[in-house]
Order: C-alpha cells, then sequence, then structure tokens
C-alpha cells in the first residue's frame, strides 16, 4: 500500500516532489539492478533545510527514505526496496568554493567528478581519489559508497580526502563531524562512520575534500608478459620495493583477448600492467627504477608514452569494460566482484580465481587496480542455462570466501548494499555486526534510512538473473 504523501507538499515547491512513472521508474534501480522497486514518491531537495525537513517529517510518520544520487552503484546501495521515498540529491550540486591556501574545497552533495576537476584546476589542485566512475556519479554518492579509483595505490581512497562533512540524521537535526583540520584526536570519529554509511545513517548535504597540487611530470608505462604469475609477481614486487607509481592495473590474458578483439589492437592476447607515474621532479629515475623492478620477471616488452599519447597505451584497460560485455552476447557478466586483498595475496589469489574458472568450466576475465590489491572479476555465464548460473554464483562466493580467508576484503569499493549482504557476518563477525546494528540503532532508532541494507535480512530478496543486469 502506498504511503500518504500529501505532507511533502507543505515541506517543498511542487516542482521538487514527482509522483510520475517515468520518475518512480528511475529511482527503481541502480546500474547493477534491472528489476528494483519504486519509491513512492521522489523528493528533489536544494538546501540542508529541504533535506531536514523531508527526514524530520518522515520520522515523525515512520516512511523509510532512501537517498538517491547518480545511481551508478552496483549492489543495490540506493534501490529503495520498502519503498517510501526516494530522496534524489542531485540538485544539491553547488562547488561551494575553493580555498586553495588550505588545499580544498566545498561542495554540497550532489556535485560530480569534472566540477570537482574543474574548480580544483583553476588553482592547479586536483582531487586524486575520484573512481574510474567519477565522470558519472556525485561526491555524496563517492562517500556514501566509500569509493575509491586507479590512483588509490599513490594517494589512497576518497575517505582520506575527506575532511568535513555536514550530515542531517533521521530525525532532521543537522550534526558537522570530522573538521577542516588535517588531524584530530578529538572524540570518536563520526566522519569515518558516515563514510561508507550507504545512507543509512545519515544524508550528507556539504562536504569539505582535501585537494592536491598537480604533479608537474606524468607519464604512462605499459608493460606485457607471457604469463600470468610474472605479471602478479611484476606488480607485487613494484608495491613492495616502494616504486612511486599512481596507479597500476593488471589486465589477465583472457580479458586482453577481448580488449584486442574489441579494439582491433595489434597486441598479443598476453597479461598486461599499466602503469602511470606522477612526480614533480625526478619522474626518468623513477620510472628507471621500475623497469628494474619490472625486469625481474621477463617482460616481453616495455612501452612508455608522456601524458598527450598516454590514451593510446592504456586503451586495452580502458575499453575492457565493454570489451568483456560485447565479447560474447550469448554469456552475461554477473555483478562485477571486487574483492580486495593484501598485496603478498594478490597473486596467489587470481590463482585461484583461475583455478575455479577450470574446475568450473566458466570464464571468468580479471583485471583491476593491483596496486592496491584489488581485483575485478567478471563470471560470464550463460543466463539460460541454470546449471552453468549455479556454478558461477558459487564461483563468485567461493572468491569472496577466499579473499576473506586470506586477511581481504568482500568488496573493496562498491560497497554492501543488498548484493553482498551475505558476507558481511562472514568479514567481520556476529559480534561486530551486532555493534554495528547498535549504532544504526542509535542514529536512527525508526529504522527510516535506507532499510533493508547492509545488514544480512530474512527477506526474499534475490540478485537479479544476470540476463536483468543492464549493459
Ligand atoms: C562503469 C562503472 C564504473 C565504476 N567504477 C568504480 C570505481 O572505480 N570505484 C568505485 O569505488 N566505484 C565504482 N563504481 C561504483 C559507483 O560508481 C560508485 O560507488 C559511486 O561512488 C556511486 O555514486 P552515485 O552518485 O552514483 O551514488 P548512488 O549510486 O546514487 O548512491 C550510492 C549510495 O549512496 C547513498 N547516497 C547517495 N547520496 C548520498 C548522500 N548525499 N548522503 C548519504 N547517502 C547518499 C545512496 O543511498 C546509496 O546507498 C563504478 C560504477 C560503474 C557503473
Amino acid at each position: 500500500m502506498g504511503i500518504e504523501t500529501a505532507f511533502l507538499g507543505e515541506l517543498l515547491d511542487e516542482d521538487q516532489i514527482a509522483e510520475g512513472e517515468d520518475a518512480l521508474r528511475e529511482h527503481a534501480t541502480d546500474w547493477g539492478t534491472e528489476d528494483g522497486v519504486e519509491p513512492d514518491v521522489v523528493v528533489y531537495p536544494t538546501s540542508t533545510n529541504d533535506v531536514s525537513a523531508v527526514l524530520a517529517a518522515a520520522n515523525d510518520r515512520n516512511i523509510p527514505v532512501t537517498p538517491y544520487a547518480a545511481g551508478t552503484s552496483l549492489e543495490g546501495n540506493p534501490v529503495p526496496i520498502e519503498g517510501g521515498i526516494s530522496m534524489d540529491l542531485t540538485r544539491m550540486n553547488d562547488v561551494l568554493g575553493v580555498r586553495p591556501a588550505d588545499l580544498q574545497l566545498d561542495v554540497e552533495p550532489g556535485v560530480m567528478g569534472p566540477a570537482i576537476e574543474e574548480a580544483a584546476g583553476e588553482h592547479g589542485l586536483f582531487f586524486p581519489p575520484l573512481p574510474s566512475s567519477g565522470d558519472i556519479s556525485t561526491i555524496g554518492g563517492m562517500i556514501a559508497n566509500a569509493a575509491s579509483g586507479m590512483q588509490t595505490v599513490k594517494y589512497g581512497e576518497v575517505a582520506d580526502w575527506v575532511r568535513e562533512l555536514e550530515v542531517v540524521l533521521a530525525d532532521g537535526s543537522v550534526i558537522t563531524v570530522g573538521t577542516k583540520a588535517v588531524k584530530s584526536s578529538s572524540g570518536y570519529n563520526l566522519r569515518e562512520l558516515i563514510i561508507g554509511s550507504e545512507g543509512t545513517l545519515g544524508v550528507v548535504t556539504r562536504a569539505t575534500l582535501e585537494l592536491a597540487g598537480r604533479p608537474q611530470q606524468v607519464r604512462g608505462g605499459r608493460a606485457l608478459f607471457s604469463t600470468l604469475s610474472d605479471a602478479t609477481a611484476a606488480v607485487t614486487d613494484v608495491v613492495q620495493s616502494g616504486v612511486d607509481v599512481a596507479k597500476v592495473e593488471l589486465i589477465d590474458s583472457e580479458s586482453a583477448m577481448m580488449s584486442n578483439d574489441y579494439t582491433g589492437a595489434d597486441l598479443p592476447d598476453v597479461p598486461m600492467v599499466f602503469l602511470e607515474f606522477h612526480a614533480d621532479h625526478g619522474i626518468d629515475e623513477e620510472i628507471e627504477y621500475c623497469q628494474s623492478v619490472l625486469a625481474a620477471h621477463d617482460p616481453i616488452e616495455f612501452e612508455l608514452a608522456d601524458e598527450e599519447t598516454m590514451d593510446s597505451l592504456w586503451r586495452a584497460r580502458r575499453d575492457l569494460a565493454f570489451a568483456i560485455r560485447s565479447w560474447n552476447l550469448e554469456l552475461q557478466p554477473l555483478v562485477p566482484g571486487d574483492v580486495t586483498v593484501p598485496i603478498s595475496e594478490y597473486g596467489p589469489t587470481i590463482e585461484y580465481i583461475k583455478s575455479l574458472e577450470d574446475d568450473h568450466d566458466i570464464r571468468m576475465p580479471c583485471f583491476g587496480h593491483a596496486g592496491d590489491g584489488n581485483i575485478h572479476y567478471t563470471v560470464l555465464v550463460d543466463p539460460t542455462d541454470s546449471d552453468e548460473l549455479e556454478r558461477g554464483q558459487q564461483a563468485y562466493s567461493d572468491i569472496v570466501d577466499y579473499a576473506l580467508s586470506v586477511g581481504g576484503t568482500a568488496t573493496g569499493e562498491h560497497g554492501i548494499g543488498l548484493g553482498k549482504r551475505e558476507y558481511l557476518e562472514r568479514e567481520h563477525g556476529e559480534i561486530a555486526v551486532g555493534l554495528m546494528r547498535r549504532l544504526k540503532e542509535a542514529f536512527d532508532p525508526n529504522g527510516i534510512l535506507n532499510p533493508g541494507k547492509i545488514f544480512p535480512q530474512d527477506d526474499d530478496w534475490q540478485r537479479a538473473d544476470p540476463a536483468d543486469y543492464r549493459d
């Protein structure tokens, strides 16, 4: 049964409330889910006061409110599975100001990567941890999902670049967590609790981000290896040797084959490692050092490019997601995995995934932000073959268990959402998850904020068949 929405008309303007089919459908899903759940109504706040007023009123009425931004999540994170209000934050998209003297930027939550880069770039600065989806996702969504990108190996995650947040709690009260200082020992760290909470603890309405000076020197590299174990050993060695590298991406031979197929590149179907170097001085010495580390693992070739020509050197990596999807249209991917392991376990984890590929007779191309131990594995299955689908799901789950067994995490960047709830207790244990539940209750006693997410539940939500995932 739908909710009574008339009260919203007293809080917001008419054009800030949508109950039409298009708006409801748009807010029913994210990138990883086709058949989601429609909210009863979508609201578009344009200020902290709007967010606060809606939350306070919804809380009084026990109406669920699920924050929604660009919807690029892959695990159903912004899907309003209990209906109610979808709170779309994309109209709160002002860059409030750059403060170059502090290397900081203040933004509203709906601001996307390009606007951040433009504002920072005017002062010779940049925001290093943007995810690969930075062009199409919002800073509020990145903070809520604890996102990270290709440059984590040098610069860290989004979480490392968030200083202060304004947050509206479920009852409408407004708090500030963190400070504008670079460090603080003051009290419990509520900022870190909000980061990665997927909209279940509060709604972020303003963020202060740290910025860095643009590197003066940028170069790219690509190394080809004859075996996957050479490639993973080379990556591990680069990281362990302390080479100052800004990106280290690995693709396996299967991914290379699909990418070569897609791009028509004249490259062998072999494992490849892509690198990017940033420095203000001495970049040649750093690259030379990196080459000496790679040389111990017998690369077939190592090519370098400057910033302007790097794009073509990196093309096989850049177009990979499209290449995998379009390689065989009869096979469809399960939601891409994003396990992340300690760097010493990187090679063994990839080896384990490849052994499952043989055991289950399933294709699982692997690539990832190798420098920080991240692996994106894509389980490709024929969705009309229920046995293959089951084997694919089993393999997916076995990989998560393996990553946990070596001290890694079920999700390095996409969050738990709906799709990974079953792994929460396996990763953290019952007592820690019980504590997380009590924190949720303290922040949101009525459980109105993005209900049903993160925690394991006895509901009948199932991952959609891969046939249902969007391209
Ligand atoms: C092609 C592609 C590539 C990707 N690459 C990466 C990658 O490299 N690294 C990575 O980490 N992720 C990646 N992702 C996943 C996704 O893009 C990120 O998690 C992104 O940060 C989500 O932002 P969004 O604006 O789309 O948020 P949404 O998907 O709309 O929402 C994300 C979550 O945040 C909550 N939320 C949104 N706004 C707020 C707010 N203001 N306050 C509180 N909660 C809020 C929502 O309720 C939801 O739980 C990728 C996705 C795609 C489709």
